[in-house]
């Protein structure tokens, strides 16, 4: 039998100071079944429904829409029924003063 790698929004390797290109959420595509609930935890609105893709169960994953607003709160990933999402922090140079 062939195992596959599961396919995942993964972010980008960043080098050091490259903030820019950080992405806080990894969403394991093929495990989430499109249910919206990350989306309606999520008060920033970064995340959607991405329906340019339909994964392997049929259905339309989640995606990070708007990195920027993230605030790596993983509110979406607490409420997540089948432990699709990974929240990452920001990099130092991201974070506000004081954070
Ligand atoms: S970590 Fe918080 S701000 Fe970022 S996508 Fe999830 S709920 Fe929204
Ligand atoms: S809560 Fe989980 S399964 Fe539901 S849409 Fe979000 S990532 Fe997918």
């Amino acid at each position: 039998m062939t195992m596959h790698a599961p396919l995942v929004d993964a972010p980008p390797r960043r080098l050091p100071g490259d903030a820019q290109s950080f992405r806080p959420v990894l969403v394991a595509m093929e495990r989430c079944k499109g249910c919206g609930l990350c989306i309606d935890a999520c008060a920033p609105g970064a995340l959607e429904l991405d329906m340019s893709h339909v994964n392997a169960m049929g259905h339309h994953p989640a995606r990070l829409a708007k990195p920027d607003a993230c605030t790596s709160c993983a509110k979406c990933a607490r409420m997540c029924p089948d432990a699709a999402l990974s929240i990452f922090a920001p990099p130092a140079a991201a974070r506000p003063m004081g954070a």
